[in-house]
């Protein structure tokens, strides 16, 4: 094993939001960078509704949305065709101090200009370079990708769900209860009268279906991100698309006269990564832990928790503390209060009345609305949320009850 002075300060596997925002912010305090990104750029990801809560760390990075021609949202719809119901969230609604957009973008161009920020802040980006195993020691990391090996002081594992320290210090968890699988399809040449329609507010329609739902995301170029995810085992396929798709009127509405590009899948996604960090490392991003798709909020989680790594790494890298293995517990601690909100707010979506008694309810008690449109919106760390504290309270009530009925059991 190769035991060289490090030559980075940092190394990142991963250039998804969360390795390019760790190495945009890292390079940008001074410190050397080395990102290695398996793929070539731009390419492909699924991730493409964003939220207002990450608008303050586009502003920080100097990333204007409008240089990839992003969608303006303004909120997110809720839409049960079959009985005839509709929700409107727009993010201007939310609290106070809460940001009142967001954006809607092609990842492929979305993730190629942060690599391109991180490049001009100083980052050493390298793409088609995928990182295989890393070692810790007293004086560094060795990173191995391939044939190479480079030694940094300190290791930040982006690779999203493939989660390269998850695999290697064995710490999945597991998270059942959420959705199973997702199949997505993109319309393109939308016809002019659609694009109007979905531009018009520029919002993500969540559509509801039986033991599962759907989503409808404008995205720029007149396309239209479409995808059903299943609560149920096994049943995932493109027939299974299709036949959801066909019985959606909105959806035949704006995709007619479109074409459809190729499917893409993903299953068994929702998992915690029970050791997110240690001596000399840290997981960020969907490396960290995954929920679910519905409220999109995986690149900001992705993005915040990126900035708050460098929070706590930059300033230990400057008084050489970067090999104290409680480093990142704040980040865990951190994080774990979006991942807790949004688990409480997921869990109730997929298992409880909450859709038809608060989102399609016609006259909820507005504080709790602006509440609830807050957390859509990803703004979490706050404790003046009315809508937050009862829904952690009734999750709560629902886990004591469970403990208590499968102790009695
Ligand atoms: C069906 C579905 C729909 C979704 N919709 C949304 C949405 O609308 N909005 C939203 O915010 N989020 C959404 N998400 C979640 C979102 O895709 C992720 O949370 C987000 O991309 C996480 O960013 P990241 O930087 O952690 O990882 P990623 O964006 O996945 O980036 C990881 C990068 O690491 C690279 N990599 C992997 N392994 C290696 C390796 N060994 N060496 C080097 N590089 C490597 C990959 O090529 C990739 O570029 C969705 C997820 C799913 C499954």
């Amino acid at each position: 094993m190769s035991r060289d002075a490090p030559s980075y300060d940092v190394l990142i596997a991963g250039g998804g939001p969360g390795g390019t925002t760790a190495a945009a912010l890292l390079a940008d305090a001074g410190h050397s960078v080395l990102l290695l990104e398996r793929d070539h750029f731009p390419r492909f990801h699924i991730g493409e509704s964003l939220l207002p809560a990450e608008l303050p760390l586009f502003e920080k990075l100097g990333f204007d949305p409008k240089a990839v021609g992003a969608v303006y949202k303004q909120g997110a719809d809720f839409i049960d065709e079959e009985k005839g119901q509709f929700a409107r969230f727009p993010f201007a609604e939310g609290m106070e101090g809460t940001r009142g957009h967001a954006w809607q973008v092609e990842r492929a161009s979305f993730d190629h200009q942060l690599m391109h920020i991180a490049r001009a802040k100083g980052a050493d980006c390298r793409e088609g370079v995928k990182v295989d195993s890393v070692e810790a020691d007293d004086d560094g990391v060795t990173v191995h990708a391939g044939d190479a090996t480079f030694r940094a002081r300190f290791f930040i594992d982006a690779t999203g769900r493939d989660r390269l320290m998850c695999k290697q210090e064995r710490s999945y968890e597991r998270i059942d209860g959420f959705g199973l699988a997702a199949i997505w399809a993109r319309f393109e040449n939308l016809s002019p009268e659609a694009i109007a329609e979905v531009t018009e507010t520029g919002n993500v329609t969540v559509i509801m279906v039986p033991k599962g739902w759907g989503w409808a995301i404008p995205l720029p170029g007149g396309k239209l991100g479409t995808g059903f995810v299943s609560a149920e085992k096994g049943v995932v396929s493109e027939e299974w698309f299709e036949e959801r798709y066909a019985a959606s009127p909105f959806l035949q509405r704006v995709t007619k006269g479109a074409t459809r590009a190729p499917f893409g899948k993903a299953g068994d996604y929702s998992y915690k990564n029970a050791r997110p960090h240690g001596a000399r490392w840290g997981c960020i991003g969907d490396a960290a832990g995954f929920l679910d798709p519905v409220f999109s909020s995986g690149v900001a989680l992705a993005m915040g928790g990126a900035e708050k790594c460098v929070s706590l790494l930059s300033p230990a890298l400057r008084d050489g503390r970067e090999a104290d293995p409680e480093l990142l517990e704040p980040l865990q601690a951190h994080m774990a209060k979006a991942y807790t909100i949004f688990s409480a707010v997921i869990r109730s979506f997929y298992h409880t009345n909450m859709v038809d008694n608060l989102f399609f309810y016609d006259d909820p008690d507005p504080a709790l609305r602006a509440g609830l449109i807050s957390v859509l919106a990803g703004d979490l760390w706050r404790d003046d949320n009315p809508f937050v504290k009862l829904l952690l309270r009734s999750s709560r009530r629902t886990r004591g009850r469970r403990d208590a009925t499968a102790a009695a059991s």
